[in-house]
């Protein structure tokens, strides 16, 4: 049903359902105040439940779910009109990035997976995780948590809080009926081990979590009115009211909500004089792996003075003082794309503690109690991706957001935890192993064009599978080189390139084929030998002329041509060798290990060259190469800097770059088997997006030329029957035999699948799950291209390789 559909005037349970699913609580309730204007005040209605089989369990019934995976814990969907975002998920989301060449901000838009993620709607929505019995004499601590980006088909899992539809076949997306906090992030399991184990007297955790969209947009949701609309919207927290507030985010969370609330956060309460009852305690901030890390370092920096200068002035209230304080505790993946900003962020608070009077420093008292640098901490959390920071990778009862409750109320817990202040960056870490291995070697920047790729990832000291193979003497400008460009003029090296085509070297082949079987005349001899001397001529200057071009783009990228090719490395991907730069090297083996640790995808824990061949790869990789201009482009390929690889090369050609003879064939194939004719030219929608849509139309291609089987004609017939035929198309059988086979021919060891797999094979045989991988990997799969498809291609253009890929593009080619 669209929106457009309803009717005022025929409001029954079942439109105000749908309506609620659809269009939101506050608009259904502001349509049924004015459909019926005698029952004033709008009363408030609970969204509609989704159907249980795109919930089998129960999330969004009205009562939740109660002791959800034995916590002891009840997670229920709450709608609080008013707040969040409205309007549904968006079929795209737009951002605006700086040009660094141009300065020019340019508008950058991103499809959305979230649509086929989920069937709930996020409008007005929050999670709450609560204990089953709450005591109410024991204070509540309410965490207030904003999730990461949630709507990228290749790269996020579960679309904020909302019940996986299992739709997509992306795995990070969830299984039917599962949840991001549950399933992933384990908040009910780590909630309710906390709760516990505070016994009777600590404070009781209650979760919020905020349901956002696209790029974690939350609409509006200020601190303290929208805890207190979420809690009023829960009979069983409806009368809290002094509570603290731990304020919380993931990735895109911590930039868009934390950085922005924690001027909001407060002190401790002043205990009752009776001390009946503790006191609400401090607010804390706990960023999980989440941008604007610095920022919210910037909050607590300013808040170390502050107790600083107060401990100076004060020092027998000292104890008070710290115990007041608001916390600070910053997680990240230990070797993940967030390690430089959170170690600037730990030198930033080590600079700031140096101004507390010592009596309060962990260095300057060997006393009890809790010290200064207790308060506000940072920790790498080993073994970890971006996405399992909060959970950790152990029992779901034990994580990093465990540890942070924990720290909330006794912040000596995770003293031993602490990120060591000499800890290095990535950008450091790469300059000292440069510096151990060639002086002339500059450090790889790190970049981060997206948060919560999880892309810069694992820039960790790799495992043996990779092996240092020094390429630069291939690339290096030599003295012949120079000295040859210097010998010539532009135009003398036109008018040789232009003496030498195909027919040339063609001449070349056949006279050297002649000369195996007689002798050559003299005259023959002569033209050979002029041919092989022009053929020389023109492939040292070109190799020069790349040279230069390398040197000139690594010299714009902020690179040197010894540094860069130092950096190549010999090394294999799910068993195909691959020599390619260090980046993509790194994402080559987050890739992998993603695969060969994924229990759905290796059930029994085979090595990753025994999983390649499970997955179907096989090797016949093309990766760094000689300096040339891209296939079909006029730039330097990302191949001449080990920034690509080709993978399964035979069986998945560059589909529409000689010209449109396949893309016509693929079009009418998907027309005849499907019924809609797919053009491979156009955009076809994010990684996920692009795969269903190419292997569908491969699918149809195979099915297509099997046509040519005369065992096949009955399935033919079967499809022509009751078939209209679209402009231009065969209108019977025999019509569509004799097309099928001129396209056979037509494709046949020609254009785009010369040195391929026959067209009757298809042009994709690239496993789903690998692509997913390596393009979750943060890699860009040439599937997924604007017009031609390069289906074998996979590249690093963002992250460590966004430099050279910028310089590349803004390049001219030497002549
Ligand atoms: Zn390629």
């Amino acid at each position: 049903m669209s929106r457009g559909a309803f009717r005022t005037d025929r409001l029954d349970l079942p439109t105000v359902l749908e309506m609620q699913r659809t269009a939101g609580n506050l608009a259904v309730t502001g349509l049924l105040t004015r459909a019926r204007r005698r029952r004033p005040p709008p009363r408030r209605v609970q969204r509609a439940p989704l159907d249980p089989k795109q919930d089998p369990k129960g999330y969004t019934q009205p009562q939740g779910v109660k002791n959800v995976a034995s916590s002891g814990t009840t997670r229920r969907v709450v709608t609080v009109p008013g707040f969040g975002v409205t309007g549904g998920f968006k079929a795209e989301y737009t951002h605006r990035r700086k040009d660094p060449k141009t300065g020019e901000m340019l508008e950058v838009r991103t499809p959305s997976a979230e649509r086929r993620m989920t069937e709930q709607s996020p409008d007005n929505t929050a999670v709450v995780v609560m204990p089953d019995v709450l005591d109410k004499n024991r204070p509540v601590q309410v965490v207030l948590h904003f999730h990461g980006f949630g709507f990228r088909g290749g790269t996020d899992p579960h679309a904020g809080y909302a019940v996986a539809s299992g739709r997509s076949k992306n795995a990070a997306h969830g299984a039917l009926g599962t949840v991001r906090d549950v399933d992933q992030e384990h908040w009910s399991q780590q909630i309710g081990a906390v709760n516990a184990a505070r016994g009777a007297t600590g404070p009781q955790t209650v979760a919020v979590l905020a349901q956002g969209r696209g790029r974690s947009e939350f609409g509006k949701v200020p601190t303290f009115p929208y805890v207190r609309a979420v809690l009023d919207a829960v009979p069983e927290l409806a009368g809290v009211s002094d509570y603290s507030i731990v304020l919380s985010g993931h990735s895109g969370g911590g930039a868009t909500q934390v950085a922005g609330k924690v001027a909001d956060l407060r002190d401790a309460a002043t205990p009752p004089a009776d001390g009946t009852r503790p006191a609400r305690p401090a607010d804390v901030v706990v960023m999980f792996d989440a941008e604007g890390v610095v920022s919210v370092m910037s909050w607590a920096v300013g808040k170390v003075r502050e107790l600083a200068a107060a401990l100076e002035a004060d020092p027998a209230g000292g104890q008070a003082l710290i115990d007041a304080s608001p916390r600070f505790r910053g997680y990240f993946a230990e070797w993940g794309g967030y390690r430089t900003p959170y170690i600037t962020a730990n030198r930033m608070l080590k600079r700031a503690l140096a101004t507390v009077p010592a009596a309060w420093t962990l260095a300057g008292s060997s006393g009890p109690g809790t010290k200064v640098e207790d308060l506000f901490r940072i920790v790498a959390v080993p073994g970890v991706r971006h996405e399992t920071v909060i959970s950790k990778e152990g029992p779901a009862t034990e994580g990093a957001l465990a540890d942070a409750l924990t720290a909330s109320t006794s912040p000596t817990s995770d003293r031993a935890q602490a990120l060591p202040w000499d800890a290095r960056t990535v950008p450091e870490l790469k300059a000292a192993k440069a510096r151990a291995k060639a002086p002339a070697v500059q450090p790889l920047a790190v970049q981060r064009d997206d948060p919560a790729v999880p892309a810069a990832a694992p820039a960790k000291p790799r495992a043996t599978t990779w092996k240092t193979s020094d390429a630069a003497s291939d690339y290096a400008l030599t003295t012949a080189d120079t000295t040859l460009l210097g010998s010539q003029t532009a135009a003398e090296r036109a008018a040789d390139r232009a003496a030498f085509g195909t027919a040339q070297l063609s001449r070349i082949r056949a006279l050297t084929k002649a000369a195996k079987k007689r002798a050559l005349i003299p005259e023959e001899t002569t033209e050979l030998t002029d041919l092989q001397a022009l053929r020389t001529k023109v492939e040292n200057a070109n190799r020069a002329l790349r040279r230069t071009d390398v040197e000139e783009i690594l010299d714009d990228a902020g690179f040197t041509v010894a540094g860069w090719y130092g950096d190549i490395q010999k090394g294999s991907f799910l068993g195909v060798p691959a020599k390619v730069h260090t980046s993509l090297a790194d994402r080559l083996t987050q890739a992998e290990t993603a695969l060969v640790g994924d229990a759905a995808v290796n059930p029994s824990g085979d090595d990753a060259k025994t999983l390649g061949a499970t997955l179907g790869m096989y090797g016949t990789a093309s990766d760094l190469r000689a300096p040339k201009n891209a296939v079909g482009g006029s730039s330097l390929s990302l191949h001449t800097f080990g920034l690509a690889v080709d993978l399964n090369y035979k069986g998945n050609p560059f589909l529409g770059n000689q010209g449109k003879t396949a893309p016509d064939v693929v079009a009418r194939a998907t027309s005849l088997v499907t019924g809609t004719a797919v053009d491979v030219l156009t955009q076809l929608g994010d990684a996920q997006a692009s795969f269903t849509a190419l292997k569908d139309a491969n699918d149809a291609l195979t099915t297509y030329f099997s046509y040519r089987e005369p065992a096949n004609r009955p399935l033919l017939d079967a499809k022509l029957t009751g078939r209209t035929a679209a402009a231009g198309e065969p209108t019977d059988a025999a019509g569509w035999i004799k097309v099928i086979e001129q396209d056979h021919a037509a494709l046949k060891d020609k254009g785009d699948f010369k040195k391929h797999k026959p067209p009757e094979e298809g042009f994709l045989d690239l496993d789903e799950r690998v692509v997913m991988a390596l393009t979750g990997a943060g890699l860009t799969w040439g599937g997924t291209y604007r017009t031609a498809k390069d289906i074998m291609h996979f590249d690093l253009r963002e992250g460590d390789g966004g430099k050279v890929n910028k310089a590349r593009i803004a390049h001219t080619d030497s002549r």
